[in-house]
């Protein structure tokens, strides 16, 4: 049974690009030769994408969905809405913009229909500024670092998700977030391609400098509480590095005399330091605490059971969705 496929796009003010997008993931969802939709999320534009993509579901209306979202609320949360309107097994996420060619979905679903749970993809010979290349890889290799999960290139949204990995996605309440990597938190079996990039031959990168560390942070907080914990040990060796620091002195007095010790100013840096490292260590326990708010808050799943097998005790009337079966604990 070939699995039905959802191609999810968020577009923002690509007017230009989407008569060009929509041929040609018409042409690649046709040639699929399975169930398929396009589901097309505009996240707000102003210069008037979502006429198009009205006009567009109209024009397909078996083939093609849209999603006007009232305001912009940002690629990854755009990206959420059509994951979460999304009715295929197999859910392709791209860019609008054509730097990810459609042409490259088949290989992606290919790849699904082996059982992953998720496919990420690495762009080959990225068509990027050298500023966006550099710290992209920065990123990358600290995501991979952090959460084990050994994929190379987080910033490319053409993706493909099994549809257990999304329900569980969306289980997630938290506001902002970085969807490869939440996705990763939920995959057992992920996989990688590469595919090709292309440069933005239309329209402008809707990513300032500004929106782009804001991305980060995102990420940063999407994936790991580490850097509260960082200041509890930062505060800790200031503190320990104090004391030396004091023994250091009371030893170099003794030698050298009263006179040498500024009358006390050195010893008031010792107790100084001291204090100052403890604040560092009240913050990082305080920290601690945020952070495990912040993961209650989120409310993320704590598993997915793949299969449940068995009868026990009573029998359980749903079991024929069982593959499917998630639990929210
Ligand atoms: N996008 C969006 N909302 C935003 C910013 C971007 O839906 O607030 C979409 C945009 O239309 C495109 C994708 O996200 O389909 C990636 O944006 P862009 O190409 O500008 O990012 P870059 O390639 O520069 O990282
Ligand atoms: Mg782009």
């Amino acid at each position: 049974m070939r699995e039905p496929v959802s191609i999810v796009i968020p577009v923002y003010n690509e007017r230009e690009n989407f008569p060009e997008l929509l041929r040609r993931c018409l042409a690649v969802g046709r040639a699929m030769q399975r169930p398929w939709e396009l589901l097309l999320v505009d996240d707000g534009s102003r210069d008037g994408s979502a006429d198009l993509l009205e006009r567009a579901a109209l024009d397909y209306p078996g083939e093609v969905r849209a999603l006007l979202l009232n305001r912009n609320y940002g690629q990854h949360s755009a990206v959420l809405c059509g994951l979460a309107q999304a009715r295929g097994e197999i859910i392709v996420t791209l860019d609008a913009d054509l730097q990810n060619p459609p042409e490259e979905i088949p290989r992606l679903v290919a790849a699904m229909d082996e059982g992953l749970d998720v496919v990420g993809t690495v762009r080959m010979d990225r068509q990027d500024s050298l500023f966006r290349r550099l710290a992209s890889g920065l990123v990358n290799r600290l995501v991979r670092a952090t959460t084990g999960v050994d994929m190379h290139d987080y910033g490319c949204m053409l993706r493909a998700y099994r549809r257990r990995v999304v329900v569980a996605m969306l289980e997630c309440r938290e506001r902002s977030t970085f969807v490869p990597v939440l996705a990763n938190l939920f995959a057992k079996r992920t996989g990688e391609i590469e595919v090709r990039h292309a440069e933005r031959t239309l329209g402008e990168s809707k990513y300032s400098l500004w929106k782009l560390v804001n991305l980060q942070f995102d990420l940063l907080t999407c994936m790991t509480t580490t850097p509260l914990r960082l200041l509890t040990w930062l505060g800790a060796g200031v503190s320990v590095a104090s004391i030396g620091f004091a023994c250091l002195l009371l030893a170099l007095r003794v030698w050298f005399g009263a006179s040498w010790a500024g009358e006390g100013v050195f010893t008031l840096f010792a107790v100084l330091f001291f204090f100052v490292g403890a604040q560092f260590v009240g913050m990082g326990l305080i920290g601690e605490y945020v952070g495990r708010i912040h993961a209650d808050v989120r409310e993320r799943p704590r598993y997915i059971v793949e299969r449940s097998l068995g009868r026990g005790l009573m029998p359980i009337a749903e079991t024929s969705n069982s593959e499917r079966c998630f639990v929210k604990s």
